[in-house]
C-alpha cells in the first residue's frame, strides 16, 4: 500500500562525508522485502516509533521533485555527489507507478549534479537514456547489489527484487555508457551465501561485466533487523539459526569468521583483478 506524504526538504546532509555528502530518498519503506534489511528502523521516524510495515506501507514523497529543484538551483548548491536511495531502493516496485526517478534524473542533468544509485531492480534500465546522458556530463555510479547467484535462495532472502541474473544484465547494459559501474556484494550472508562457488560466480560475473569495482560487506545484525532475520532463519534454516547464535553474539559477525572470509574475498579480487574502491572512478570523473 502506498501513502503519499509531503516532505519538507529533499536532500539530507550527512554528518560524515562517506565519501558523498548528501542523501536523497524518494520513498520510505521498501517492498523488495529483503530479510536482512538494515533500514527497517527508518519506519520508526515516520510512524511515531513503530517500525512495523516497512515492507508493506510505502510512503511516497509526492513533492520531492519540486523540492529538489529548489535546492539544486540555489546559489549555495556546490554540486556535491548525491546518494540517491541511501535508505531505501529508489527502483522498488512503487517506482513503476510513480515514475519519480526520471524527473529526478532530469534535474541531475539540468544542474549537472553527480550521483550514486544502487539498486536490486532492473527497473533502472527504464531510465537508461537519462542515465546515459548524465554520464556524459558528470559522475554517475550505477551499482547492482547482488548477494547470491543461487536463484532459489534469492527468492527466499530478497523475495520481491529482480533475479540476480537480471541485475548482472543491468551492469552489462550500463557498461555501454560513461557511468561508473559496481557490484555491491552486500551483505555477504554467512552460512547461506558464503560458499566459494557463490563468490567465484559473482566475482567472475563482475569481471565479465567490466565493473569499476566490487564492494563486499558482511551482514550486520542489530535491532529490528536482528529480530526479523532470526525469525526468518528459524522458519527457513533452523540448523543455521543455531550456528548464528554463536556467530552473531554482537551486531557484527565473529572476528575469526570475518578474517577467514576476507582472505577468500581478497584472493578472488586479485584473481579477477578487481578494484575494491568506488572512490577512484569518482575522483577521476570529478577532476575532469
Ligand atoms: S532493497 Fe534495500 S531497502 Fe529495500 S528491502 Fe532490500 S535491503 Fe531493504
Amino acid at each position: 500500500m502506498c501513502k503519499e506524504i509531503t516532505a519538507s526538504s529533499a536532500l539530507n546532509k550527512l554528518k560524515r562525508k562517506i565519501p558523498y555528502g548528501w542523501d536523497l530518498n524518494i520513498y520510505r519503506g521498501c517492498s523488495h522485502g529483503c530479510r536482512y534489511c538494515y533500514a527497517i528502523y527508518s519506519h520508526g521516524y515516520m510512524q511515531k516509533g513503530s517500525e512495523d510495515g516497512f515492507f508493506s506501507d510505502i510512503y511516497v514523497k509526492k513533492n520531492i521533485v519540486d523540492l529538489l529543484e529548489k535546492e539544486l538551483k540555489a546559489e549555495s548548491w556546490q554540486r556535491e555527489v548525491i546518494n540517491i536511495g541511501g535508505i531505501t531502493d529508489s527502483y522498488q516496485p512503487a517506482e513503476k507507478k510513480h515514475k519519480l526517478m526520471p524527473e529526478i534524473l532530469k534535474l541531475m542533468i539540468r544542474y549537472k549534479t553527480p550521483a550514486i544509485i544502487s539498486t536490486k531492480s532492473d527497473l533502472v534500465l527504464r531510465d537508461y537514456d537519462l542515465i546515459d546522458q548524465l554520464s556524459r556530463i558528470t559522475y554517475i555510479n550505477i551499482a547492482a547489489t547482488i548477494t547470491t547467484a543461487d536463484e532459489e535462495l534469492r527468492k527466499k532472502i530478497e523475495p520481491h527484487s529482480s533475479p540476480s541474473a537480471a541485475r548482472v544484465a543491468v551492469l552489462k547494459e550500463f557498461r555501454k555508457t560513461n557511468a561508473s559501474i559496481g557490484m555491491h556484494m552486500m551483505p555477504i550472508i554467512p552460512l547461506l551465501a558464503d560458499s566459494s562457488e557463490n563468490f567465484e560466480k559473482l566475482f567472475s560475473e563482475a569481471a565479465d561485466c567490466g565493473v569499476d569495482y566490487l564492494l563486499p560487506g558482511v551482514l550486520y545484525l542489530r535491532g529490528k533487523t536482528r529480530q526479523a532475520f532470526f525469525t526468518f532463519l528459524e522458519e527457513e534454516f533452523p540448523k543455521e539459526a543455531l550456528r548464528y547464535r554463536t556467530l552473531y553474539r554482537r551486531g557484527g559477525a565473529d572476528k575469526e569468521y570475518k578474517n577467514r572470509l576476507y582472505q577468500v574475498v581478497n584472493a578472488l579480487r586479485d584473481k579477477y583483478n578487481l578494484s575494491g574502491s568506488y572512490m577512484k572512478p569518482m575522483r577521476e570523473k570529478l577532476q575532469q
